[in-house]
């Protein structure tokens, strides 16, 4: 009977031809697509971790509602416990999002953008719509109202925009959830280097969610601790789908060091933002390219010479960035803020690229 059992046949026909989510692997290569922080995380919090962890850190399950870095968080914005849910990075977020508000419907989503928001979509069976950005990757207000207006669930809005760099206004976002009554998601990730945070339109606003994530400013992209912050019956929903122990303890113990020592990680903001004005000036001064505004941490833009094969001999000159093809739109590459000696490198890279190659 085995023989004739095919997991082919009996997998969802609806992710027929989706790829498993793979970051590039290249070790030794100077990684420049990714939007982490590049500098490393301070040692003192790394000691405070170490004296943190008692009798049986490791023998024990994590506490499954993360409450005392739940508590950490809501002290911090001056929230309830109940308006906080904590996940496996943001993405696990965004599937949850997807798992509890999306199923069998339309997610209207503000494109291009991350591409977890659809991928995550089509994986907890919702169809996503992608609801184009203007010409200058602005939020189509209009469009997204009336698109959420045909179906109501789920809009995803990501300020600053990844890849794009761009910002959306409070105004905006809160125009939006006022006209429809989707659930409006508002991915952060990036809001600590730039933009306008919509945590203090919440109280207003019982459709809005905000979503943010440890990985980018706060240097943990490899602890995956990311949070959201919602009205406390969108944070119920939300909670009856998450998995038992979804953030592990040294997961949670990294995300409150780094709340305690807060203070440590905003002076390395405020380099990343310095280093982002400079690599953004050397960028604009190569001929044939062309730069976005931006308020992240990282610098979205073209080059007259194909932006594949740019990508592809930078590559082999020891620095990657992030190829992004844009549908109707073009090509397009986008570059991590580095360290200051990693900037050089990408820059002078670049310039030697494009001067040789092409
Ligand atoms: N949202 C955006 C806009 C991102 O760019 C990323 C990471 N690339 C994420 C969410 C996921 O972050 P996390 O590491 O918290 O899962």
């Amino acid at each position: 009977m085995s023989n004739s059992f095919d997991p082919v046949k009996l997998a969802r026909a609806d992710l027929k031809g989706m790829e498993p989510y793979d970051a590039y692997y290249a070790p030794g290569i100077i990684r420049m697509d990714a939007n982490e922080n590049p500098h490393d995380f301070p040692p003192e919090v790394k000691e405070y971790m170490y004296s943190q962890m008692g009798p049986q850190f490791f023998g024990r399950y994590p506490d499954a509602m993360a409450r005392e870095l739940v508590n950490d968080l809501a002290t911090f914005f001056g929230v309830g416990t109940e308006n906080i849910m904590v996940g496996n990075g943001s993405d696990e977020l965004i599937l949850n999002i997807m798992l509890a508000f999306g199923v069998g419907r339309k997610v209207h989503i503000a494109s291009p953008t991350f591409s977890m928001y659809g991928i995550h979509a089509r994986v907890a069976g919702a169809m996503p719509v992608n609801v184009p950005r203007d010409q200058y990757f602005r939020v189509d207000v209009e469009a997204m109202i009336s698109s959420a207006l045909e179906e109501p669930s789920v809009i995803i809005i990501c300020n600053p925009n990844n890849p794009t760099g761009t910002e959306t206004s409070t105004d905006d976002i809160a125009a939006i959830a006022e006209a429809t009554n989707s659930l409006v998601v508002v991915d952060e990730a990036y809001i600590e280097f730039g933009g306008q945070s919509c945590i203090p339109l919440l109280d207003k606003h019982p459709n809005l969610l905000v979503m943010r994530t440890f990985s980018k400013a706060f240097g943990l992209a490899g602890m995956r601790v990311g949070y959201l912050l919602a009205s406390p019956k969108v944070v119920k929903e939300l909670l009856r789908i998450k998995q038992p122990f979804n953030v592990n303890s040294f997961s949670q113990l990294a995300a409150r060091s780094v709340l305690k020592f807060r203070n440590l990680f905003q002076d390395r903001i405020v380099i990343i933002m310095n280093d982002r004005i400079k690599l953004d000036q050397n960028l604009r001064e190569i001929p044939g390219v062309s730069v976005y505004p931006t308020v992240a941490n990282f610098l979205f833009f073209s080059t007259v010479a194909p932006a594949s094969e740019v990508y592809r001999y930078l590559l082999e000159e020891g620095v990657m960035v992030r190829f992004i093809g844009v549908p109707g739109r073009g090509d397009y590459l986008r570059v991590s803020v580095g360290t200051e000696s990693e900037n050089t490198f990408f820059i002078d890279k670049l310039k030697s690229v494009l001067m040789s190659k092409f």
